[in-house]
């Protein structure tokens, strides 16, 4: 059995190891065995640092919430399968209990019970994700890896740990995509012949569970290698009928990948979007049941195309490209000017970096002081400044002021 302690504690942050080292003492005190699961141990073996822990315990379904108190922790969430996140030494962690699962019918989510570490790591996705360490005092590190995660991470492969895998949960086709396109692994091949043959099961996933899996994709660095995966496949078809991601779009999405202000999911899901007919629109939002953020982006995609024609107008101001992009989600227009190349793209990267951001100097006490009427007209007097602000009418305060009493018929 190999022993990761050394390359446990190079990839685990300070706070990450001073926690795993409590977490010893408190449990080996309430006599429960352990594990740090999962990703932790994936990357720690890829040399890469370690973003989240995930713990999995053999203790009962009380455990969770006495090792949040022996750690003088907290319990911040539960969910309904005996997961916990807890916080303890300025760290949050998951926590599962070890478990077995089985799946009444595809898509079903699965019907659970406590079982052993090894059944535990027998119902995970794949290889490289069903490893584990014991959280121990005196001697940690040495490594269960029973379905040989050490040897597909040295091969480079996604591998399921058996023919059942994405027909009992397809989300794991996403997933698999996601460790492929994130690590450039390729799919072991039976593992590629399975999900080939299970993509229809990814029809019977609920809206909600493939859309986060998709935040998840957009979330990560290598979004565009992931989603040219999911095309490749047909996962994306088999997900909804509308989905497709041309070369083009994956390159944006790339070169977003490399931009310092990403902008988040949402820009990455505009650009995804960018080509879907419109009248797919509502039935993606059903099929991916979006809330109201995402179904914004959509429809907003789905609008602006019809606006650069108008921004090409010669002789358009400032003031008007203003009007023309004011009602568009913020993502959806940082997409926009990434996206395009022409006038109407520079029209949107100025509205992004400056026209929206223009404000009249004076304030609407100042017009009262000037003798603007309390009322609507203040309002419309401020607007009709920033107007002309953008469109470079006025620069100071005093042309400002001489604006608004030319506007009073005052001189
Ligand atoms: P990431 O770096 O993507 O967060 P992770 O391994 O931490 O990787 P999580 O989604 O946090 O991924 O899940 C934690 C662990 O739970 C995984 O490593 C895997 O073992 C298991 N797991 C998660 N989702 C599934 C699933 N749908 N089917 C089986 N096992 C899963
Ligand atoms: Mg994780």
């Amino acid at each position: 059995m190999p022993n990761l302690a050394d390359m446990l504690n190079t990839a685990l942050s300070p706070e990450q190891a001073q926690l795993l080292s409590h977490v010893a003492v408190e449990s080996a005190r309430l006599g429960a065995r352990v594990y740090l699961v999962g990703g932790a141990i994936r990357d720690a073996l890829l040399g890469r640092p370690v973003a989240d822990l995930d713990v999995t315990a053999s203790g009962g379904p009380r455990f969770g919430f006495a090792l949040a108190d022996a750690l003088g922790g907290e319990v911040v969430s539960s969910s309904e399968f005996g997961t916990h996140e807890l916080r303890a030494d300025g760290v949050a962690f998951d926590l599962a209990m070890a478990r077995t699962e089985s799946y009444a019918e595809p898509g079903a989510l699965p019907s659970v019970r406590p079982g052993s570490i090894r059944e535990d790591l027998a119902r995970r996705d794949f290889t490289i994700n069903a490893m584990a360490v014991e959280i121990l005092a005196d001697s940690w590190g040495d490594l269960q890896d029973e379905f040989g995660g050490v040897e597909d991470l040295r091969l480079g492969l996604v591998r399921t740990l058996h023919g059942g895998s994405f027909r009992d949960d397809a989300t794991r086709i996403v997933r698999a995509a996601r460790y492929a396109g994130r690590y450039a692994f390729q799919l072991d091949d039976d593992t590629a012949r399975l999900l080939a043959r299970d993509l229809r099961h990814l029809d019977a996933i609920s809206g909600d569970r493939v859309r986060h899996e998709l935040e998840k994709v957009f979330d990560e660095p290598r979004a565009a290698a992931i989603l040219r995966l999911l095309r490749d496949w047909g996962a994306l078809r088999a997900i909804h009928s509308s989905l497709r991601a041309d070369d083009a779009t994956l390159a944006l999405i790339d070169d977003l990948a490399s931009e310092p202000e990403r902008g988040g999911r949402a820009v990455t899901l505009s650009l995804f979007v960018s080509s879907l007919p419109a009248e797919a629109a509502p039935a993606l939002e059903r099929r991916l049941n979006m809330g109201a953020d995402w179904a914004r982006v959509v429809r907003d995609t789905i609008a602006l195309r019809d606006v650069p024609g108008r921004l090409r107008r010669p002789g358009l101001l400032p003031s008007e490209a203003d009007d023309l992009l004011r009602d568009y989600d913020e993502h959806t227009l940082r997409a926009a000017a990434l996206a395009g190349e022409d006038m109407a793209a520079d029209w949107v990267r100025r509205y992004l970096n400056e026209l929206r951001h223009v404000r009249p100097l004076l304030d609407g006490n100042d017009l009262l002081v000037l003798g603007v009427e309390r009322g609507p007209s203040v309002g419309e007097l401020l607007r009709e400044l920033r107007r002309a602000r953008q469109d470079g009418h006025l620069r100071t305060r005093d042309d400002e002021v001489a604006y608004v009493r030319g506007r009073l018929g005052v001189n």
